[in-house]
């Protein structure tokens, strides 16, 4: 008998996310899905059409490996708009297979054995196994409740010698809460003459509510010198299954993340990019979106109004948190399963968005639904 081959996990720790096993739990009790943050809302035909239009006309070989021109172009125009950020099309804008990659991407050509990356938590669950695939190690700062806000002291004494990259998430999923301009002005004191990079992911840079401002990186230019920021038209469109977003960085950092984008995946769905360049021509997502998420964060919120859930602040994101202390004191893993196989709804333990699980009695609902889903899925809240 041959002995089977060893594998020495670089992931151990690591299993099938709680995205997965929350879906797949609605799934199989036929429950709401507030769990996943994908929008129910189908992207527009105009678009849909573009793409077609696109393979139609035998684009569907090899995109550019930074990507398409134009959508580049499209990018900085948009950045320079909305920011006042100057991003180059041809040396400092990558399109990449969504945020996700990118993210990746941008790890893997920075960070290396031994490492440190400073993470705020709770945060997305890519950022660390990326950081630990790639050899570095991840060290935590906490954002702090009620509003999930960072606490600078404590960065600063993450701060070492061996820091090489901090990441930063505004408006941050899963907490819902978007950084300040005083946040944005410590982040750059603390980083002054040192060679950290930041990465950051500006995904829901178009969800943010009450009139506040998005803090793109894009804005501080001594802050965007030493940065790469991440965002991705899955959220802005509305078709989170493309899986394509875009890098923009100064040119001597783009140039490194480009050296690992070419054999990461090398290039991007080449028919979507036509579209989506052409469809930025006419679709402002700055005009619509800020609105139409805005209206569904409070629909949700005043359906639950007068509920037994404490409804916590939500600034941006599609994304409300909900804590459930006055009705339990189960853990949060516990009480949302419970919900799926009880009630038939589904949403996410925010425990499992920190590396040790700190469990506050929080969950995370996705309110990115039809109002009839949300309407639903307050009526399942207001049970308990
Ligand atoms: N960053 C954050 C904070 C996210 O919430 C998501 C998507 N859930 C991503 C990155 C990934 O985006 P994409 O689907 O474009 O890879």
């Amino acid at each position: 008998m041959e002995t089977p081959v060893t594998i020495n996990s670089k992931l151990p720790t690591a299993g099938t996310t709680i995205f997965s096993v929350m879906t797949g739990l609605a799934v199989q009790h036929k429950a709401l899905n507030l769990a996943q943050g994908f929008p129910e809302e189908d992207c527009a035909n105009d678009l849909k059409a573009l793409v077609t239009r696109y393979m139609r006309k035998g684009l569907n070989q090899y995109a550019p490996m930074p990507g398409v021109m134009k959508l580049r172009e499209a990018i900085a125009e948009k950045t320079q708009r909305l920011y006042s950020g100057n991003y180059h099309p041809e040396t400092e804008v990558t399109v990449t297979a969504g945020a996700t990659q990118a993210l990746f991407t941008a790890i893997a050509a920075f960070v290396r054995e031994g490492d440190e990356v400073i993470v705020f938590e709770p945060c997305y669950d890519s950022y660390v196994p990326a950081i630990e695939l790639n050899g570095g190690k991840a060290v935590f700062a906490q954002l702090k409740l009620p509003g999930y806000s960072p606490d600078w002291d404590e960065v600063k004494k993450l701060i070492k010698r061996q820091t090489r990259m901090i990441i930063i998430n505004t408006p941050n999923n899963p907490a819902g809460s978007v950084w300040t301009a005083a946040d944005m002005s410590k982040l750059e004191k603390l980083t002054r003459n040192t060679d950290i990079i930041i990465l950051s992911d500006e995904v829901y840079e178009h969800m943010v509510f009450d009139g506040l401002e998005h803090q793109s990186i894009a804005r501080y230019p001594k802050l965007a010198e030493r940065s790469l920021i991440v965002s991705s038209f899955g959220k802005t469109f509305h078709q989170t299954g493309w899986k394509i977003g875009y890098c923009l960085a100064p040119e001597r950092i783009m140039a490194e993340f480009r050296k690992a984008h070419q054999f990461v995946v090398f290039s991007v769905h080449h028919p979507a990019q036509w579209a989506l360049a052409d469809f930025l021509a006419i679709q402002k997502p700055e005009n619509t979106l800020p609105e139409y998420y805005q209206k569904k964060r409070d629909l949700f919120r005043s359906l639950i109004q007068g509920s037994k859930w404490e409804i916590l602040p939500c600034q941006g994101t599609y994304f409300q948190l909900l804590r459930y202390a006055g009705i339990s004191d189960e853990n949060d893993v516990a009480f949302a399963r419970k919900m799926v196989l009880e009630k038939g709804l589904a949403a996410i333990p925010v425990s499992v968005f920190y590396h040790k699980p700190v469990d506050k009695k929080v969950l995370r609902f996705c309110f990115a639904k039809n109002d009839e889903t949300l309407e639903k899925a307050a009526r399942i809240l207001h049970s308990f």
